[in-house]
């Protein structure tokens, strides 16, 4: 569990807080293995008898004070009793014990009854694939699902199904493999004619990975776009025989989760469901309107970066809360160039734990390196996060991809987790009094986070088992808890010197997000303007940095934009201009494609602090050859290339991992660089750390379109992306900031 604060000293009081012009919060990966300094937990059980306080629930941990027969709760100060078994645990030498060792622990949990019987739950995996779709879409869905079948571990239970104006489901435990369609009503009232169950029992459906592959595969290979010709006799005929669409995509998934759902808590913990789309359901329930994109472009009067961000319906919402009553979680695929509303899709992913993706095009298309990827790393489910902060302060909002308690405050349940997800709090303090300046109480945060892993079955490479032992899962829960102190700030400056920039850029990114949802992009790019003019008035006034002389014209010019006094807020400028320049803010003028935003929506509210920078701010490096870097960092502009003269650029944009050679590289420099180089080693290393996988491109300059390349280069770049060649970019961009900076001191 890595944890990051805005800030490791805390303002000490609300007037502090607001004197500071930053947001006051932390961003948590609860399911990494490590913290963010790299150290892993204490590992024990029985997190069940772990003492938890009175008054507020806390958990001891090794900030609290231990008597003999009591402990002294490290958040709220009340003295808690200890139970006999306790008193003789704690008695013993403590480095045994990991919550007196660390206050960092993982600790298994006894199962409860329901959870008891179904130790043995086997992973489930279904992929449902469109095929109201193209040979090239299928080709791509076939070898992603081919990686993913040898990424899935023995004992596993796969299903295959297809969607079109029918649904496919197929048995793949027979000789050769049997389909059964059911047909999808063509209105979005009607629903099926027919349960899934009665067309084929759902124990016939799954079926076990590791005897069935050969045939799975086969039944993939057996996989068409429906024609033409089957859908005008199958699916609906509009006016004048025109085709009205055949993708029941709502309809289909609706079916799936009901017919998984009567084997959930019985064969299986989670299922996991693959959707793959081409384009938007047209047919069926759930069927989505995206003549409403068109309209956008007809009619310049209605503000297209706020009409197409909210979903057009509930019905995904909905769809996804029966997804998780069903154990289902589902991962969105979606291969396509056409507009697809993800903006109403994404709720089926990011509700039921699952991700989505987007592609734009077959061609460059890195979903079977995802789809490996995705299965070949652990995950935990059925998870509860719950943050507890000493009584001086409260955490105000939550932020990620989880369903909150409709009961409890500030619990959030996880429906799926990966080492990478990151979720986001920030802080408001309880009342007027803050941390007192004289306490020797410092504030502290507790964050527990209860989970269950699947543990696969040992031995299980020895083929020579018999098949009776293979293949026996185990379900474990644990209970991970992290416990932390904090200091407080006895001044503005010490908030600023401790801030962490990468941690700061987190929160502004959730905050933008959520306020472009709800009012529009033109309102999240104000936000930002505005939280960097005031940041940049306060720390000029904390610094004293500008003299307020009557009638003084020239007060722009004595302010710092730049936090020159503060290496820590320095970054900042040019985060926040990076952001405005980022697709995610950028306007719809500007082509950016509204699914594509919705897409880099849902991937920037799960990555943890220092990936989501280089999502922000792309990382340039440089080489002199293949095998020598030369500068590890370079800011993104034109200029800083030109000046330098590596002739190799190396730039990673977290989605995307360009090289480029410039047009005056030696050509001798061997091109692409070879697979033992440096630069690959350097390459490797960053695809094998990411969440996703990177697109890698190999850009000549003077010979290749050097655009993908270019685009990046933002410095030079007008803000709002309404400039020309003469505009200043970065520079202008201060200037404007430093304006409304003394506008705003006056
Ligand atoms: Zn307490």
């Amino acid at each position: 569990m890595a944890v990051r604060a805005t800030a490791s000293r805390f303002p000490i009081d609300s007037d502090a807080l607001e004197a500071s012009g930053l947001p006051w919060g932390l961003t948590v990966t609860p399911f990494a293995s490590k913290d963010e300094t790299g150290i892993g937990p204490a590992y024990g059980s029985n997190g069940h008898l772990l003492p938890r306080c009175e008054n507020c629930y806390a958990y001891f941990n090794t900030y609290c004070e231990l008597d003999q027969w009591a402990w002294t709760c490290s958040l709220c100060g009340t003295l808690s009793g200890l139970s006999s078994d306790a008193i003789a645990r704690y008695s013993y030498p403590h480095d045994s014990i990991p919550e007196t060792s660390s206050s960092f622990v993982d600790l298994e949990l006894p199962l409860d009854g329901s959870e008891e019987e179904m130790t043995q739950a086997r992973p489930v995996y279904v992929a449902a694939i469109d095929l109201s779709s193209s040979e090239e879409f299928l080709e791509l869905t076939k070898s992603a699902l081919l990686a993913a079948l040898e990424a899935l571990s023995p004992g596993s239970l796969f299903g295959l199904a297809t969607f079109s104006h029918k649904i496919g489901l197929y048995d793949v435990q027979g000789p050769i493999p049997v389909v059964k369609n059911v047909f999808i009503p063509p209105d979005a009232e009607s629903k099926l004619p027919l349960e899934l169950e009665d067309a084929m029992p759902l124990l016939q459906f799954l079926a076990p990975v590791e005897t069935c592959k050969d045939r799975i595969a086969a039944a993939l290979e057996t996989l068409r776009p429906i024609t033409s010709w089957e859908r005008s006799s199958g699916a609906a005929q509009g006016i004048d025989g025109v085709l009205m669409g055949g993708r029941g995509f709502g309809t289909a998934m609706e079916a799936l989760f009901n017919y998984l759902g009567s084997e959930f808590g019985n064969t299986f913990a989670l299922a996991r469901v693959f959707a793959f789309m081409s384009g938007p359901p047209d047919y069926g329930r759930g069927q989505l309107d995206t003549s409403r994109y068109g309209e956008q472009y007809a009619s310049k009067r209605v503000d297209a970066d706020r009409a197409l961000l909210p979903e057009q319906t509930p019905f995904y919402k909905d769809l996804a809360t029966i997804a998780v009553q069903s154990g289902v979680c589902v991962d969105v695929f979606a291969v396509t160039n056409e507009y697809t509303d993800l903006a109403s899709l994404k709720f089926l992913s990011i509700k039921s734990g699952g991700s989505l993706f987007l592609y734009s095009s077959t061609d460059d298309s890195t979903l079977p390196q995802d789809m490996f990827r995705m299965l070949n790393r652990p995950y935990a489910f059925n998870c509860v996060l719950r943050l507890r902060t000493s009584t001086e302060f409260k955490p105000l909002h939550s932020y990620g991809h989880f369903f909150p308690d409709p009961q409890y405050e500030n619990l959030q349940h996880i429906i799926c987790c990966d080492s990478y997800a990151t979720y986001a709090y920030d802080f408001d303090f309880a009342n007027n009094t803050g941390f007192s300046r004289h306490s020797r109480e410092p504030p502290v945060v507790q964050i527990a986070f209860q989970y269950t892993v699947v543990v696969p079955p040992e031995g299980l490479q020895n083929s020579e088992l018999p098949s009776s032992s293979r293949g026996k899962h185990l379900l474990q829960r644990r209970l991970r808890i992290r416990t932390m102190q904090f200091e407080t700030a006895q001044n503005i400056n010490e908030i600023y010197d401790s801030v962490d920039h990468e941690v700061v850029l987190s929160l502004l990114v959730h905050k933008v997000i959520l306020v472009s949802l709800e009012d529009g992009v033109r309102e999240g790019r104000a936000l930002l303007h505005d939280w960097l003019v005031i940041l940049t008035a306060q720390y000029n006034d904390a610094y004293n940095l500008v003299q307020y002389k009557n009638g003084n014209k020239s007060m722009s010019s004595q302010i710092d934009i730049t936090f020159s006094q503060c290496p820590q807020l320095e970054p900042l400028p040019r985060l926040v201009f990076a952001l405005l320049r980022n697709p995610l803010l950028r306007f719809h003028e500007e082509g950016v494609h509204p699914d594509y935003r919705i897409y880099l929506q849902c991937l920037f509210s799960v990555l943890e602090p220092s990936s989501l920078h280089c999502g922000i701010y792309p990382s340039l490096t440089s080489y002199s050859t293949p095998d020598k870097q030369a500068y590890p960092r370079h800011s993104l502009s034109r200029a800083a290339l030109l000046t330098s003269d590596s002739p190799i650029f190396f730039l990673d944009a977290y989605t995307t991992l360009i090289v480029f050679y410039t047009s005056t590289a030696d050509p001798s420099l061997p091109f692409p660089p070879p697979q033992d180089c440096l630069l690959r080693k350097n390459i490797n290393m960053v695809k094998q750390g990411r969440s996703i996988t990177p697109k890698l491109m190999f850009i000549r300059g003077g010979k290749d379109d050097a655009t993908a390349f270019e685009n990046y280069l933002i410095e030079e770049q007008d803000v709002d992306g309404s400039g020309f060649a003469s505009a200043r970019g970065f520079v202008s961009f201060l200037d404007d900031i430093s304006q409304s900076v003394a506008e705003y001191m006056k």
